[in-house]
């Protein structure tokens, strides 16, 4: 029987995931990635002087379950810790007070664990944005009551990556839906890193299982004939397919474009800005939610205190320095208030890393998609692919479901084996 191959072009998390997936079934995999390294949009950043650090904070719900589950099976589950087992922090800048929020919608039964402003009529509000089968933006369903600004404004920005006034409310009731769930609502960070705690583990056990990686080579172009790919133009290689032989692009969407120009693809982005100070911080990592900043979400590691802005298009172009200098000054009494030696006058070294393009924008209108399957031996993956919030769970979703739909599309294509119990007569 001729050999099955699975060529998997790009390694962040929809291609490891598609990876994975194969060689659980005992299928061959060769993955192939532009960049010097896997990991995609999630990885850590290792100077040649300086420290490391995540290009940006990633941060995982135990309600993303296939993310789970492939941290499982890559042996990585126990390397995601809760920093605020407790509940969430929210320093608001304009009290002065941090408050304790919890994170799954029923320990906003206890009052001491609400939003700040929280009241009963929100409580409606969230069950349409939850249940609601009409998508508008969020902002509408909130208006400038005062959980719009303790809550769902920064839910929105740190889950869709988009504005609020702009922001769907199908995709985010999607993500409170999943929050509903008995043991979601557990926020989890890596203990030492995305490269460490997700991206090598991944690797590792894909080596282990046989699969190929090479690094350095980008797909130029896909060779097709009749509807079906039959060769890979790569950096500096052409890979020919076997008559059995199937694709997975995991790619971004403008590279899916690129490749195969007739597929109508998301082409509006959202930034995220990230800056990373080096500080000398707690040994057990601390999450803490801001608002009234600048700052959005500060972690403090061990040697680094790393701070998010998500749907950061307004200043994403402004001067690294100048944004640095204001979000320290932002977050040096929370960092003093943990007990770090933090002084607004005195900035430490500062990385800022600026991803233009950290995700499609997900706002209440519908969304260019392809085909999962564009050619008869070729499936698509990525967090931009289906309805999920573009995130890490979407995009290992997308890659389970890559593979899942080429096995679809194969067994459809087999002759229907006779059951060895039915006779051909009977069959007649
Ligand atoms: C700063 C930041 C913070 C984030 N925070 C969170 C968070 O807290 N929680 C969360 O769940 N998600 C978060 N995300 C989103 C998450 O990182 C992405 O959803 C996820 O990593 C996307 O994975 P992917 O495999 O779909 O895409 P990518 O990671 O973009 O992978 C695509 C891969 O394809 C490669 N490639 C591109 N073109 C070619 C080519 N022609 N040939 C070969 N290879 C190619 C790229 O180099 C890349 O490795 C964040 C993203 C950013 C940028």
């Amino acid at each position: 029987m001729m050999a099955r191959r699975t060529h998997i072009v790009g390694a962040g998390l929809a291609g490891l995931s598609a990876a994975l997936a194969v060689t659980a079934a005992s299928g061959e995999a060769l993955l192939y990635e532009a960049a010097p390294h896997a990991g995609g949009r999630c990885r850590t950043l290792s100077p040649a002087k300086g420290f490391c650090h995540d290009n940006g904070t990633h941060v995982l719900f135990t309600a993303n379950r296939r993310t789970m589950a492939l941290l499982n099976a890559v042996g990585a589950r126990h390397r995601w810790v809760e920093p605020e087992p407790a509940g969430l922090p929210v320093h608001n800048a304009r009290t002065g007070q941090t408050r304790c929020v919890g994170l799954s919608p029923w320990s906003w039964l206890a009052p001491s664990r609400r939003p700040e402003g929280f009241s009963l009529l929100d409580l409606g509000s969230l069950f349409r944005l939850a249940f609601s089968k009409a998508d508008r933006p969020v902002a509408d369903l909130f208006d400038r009551r005062p959980i719009m600004e303790s809550l769902i404004e920064p839910l929105t920005v740190a889950v869709l990556n988009t504005p609020v006034r702009l922001a769907s409310s199908q995709r985010l009731g999607c993500a409170v839906r999943r929050l509903l769930r008995p043991g979601s609502g557990h926020l989890l960070v890596a203990r030492q890193g995305l490269s460490a705690d997700l991206v090598e583990p991944a690797l590792r056990t894909l080596q282990a299982r046989g699969a190929s990686i090479l690094n350095g080579q980008r797909l130029r172009a896909v060779l097709t004939n009749h509807g079906r790919a039959i060769g890979l133009a790569l950096s500096d290689r052409t890979v020919a397919l076997g008559p059995e032989d199937q694709v997975i692009l995991a790619l971004p969407p403008w590279e899916v474009a690129r490749l195969l120009p007739e597929l109508p693809v998301p082409e509006r982005f959202e930034a995220i800005l990230n800056v990373h100070y080096r500080i000398h911080g707690l040994a057990v990592p601390r999450f803490i939610g801001c608002v009234g900043t600048l700052a959005q979400w500060v972690l403090v590691r061990d040697d680094h205190v790393s701070v998010t802005v998500s749907a950061a298009g307004a200043v994403i172009d402004r001067d690294g320095d100048e944004l640095a200098d204001r979000i320290w000054r932002e977050i040096a009494p929370i960092l003093r208030a943990l007990g770090l030696d933090a002084d607004a006058a005195r900035r430490p070294e500062t990385r800022v890393v600026k991803e233009k393009r950290a995700t499609i924008r997900q706002a209440a209108l519908p969304l260019p998609q392809p085909p999962l399957l564009p050619l008869g031996n070729v499936a698509l993956a990525g967090d931009w692919i289906g309805s999920l919030p573009a995130t890490i769970e979407s995009a290992v979703v997308s890659g389970e479901q890559a593979v899942a739909a080429l096995d679809h599309a194969r067994r459809a294509r087999l002759p229907a084996a006779i059951p060895h119990s039915l006779k051909v007569e009977d069959a007649a």
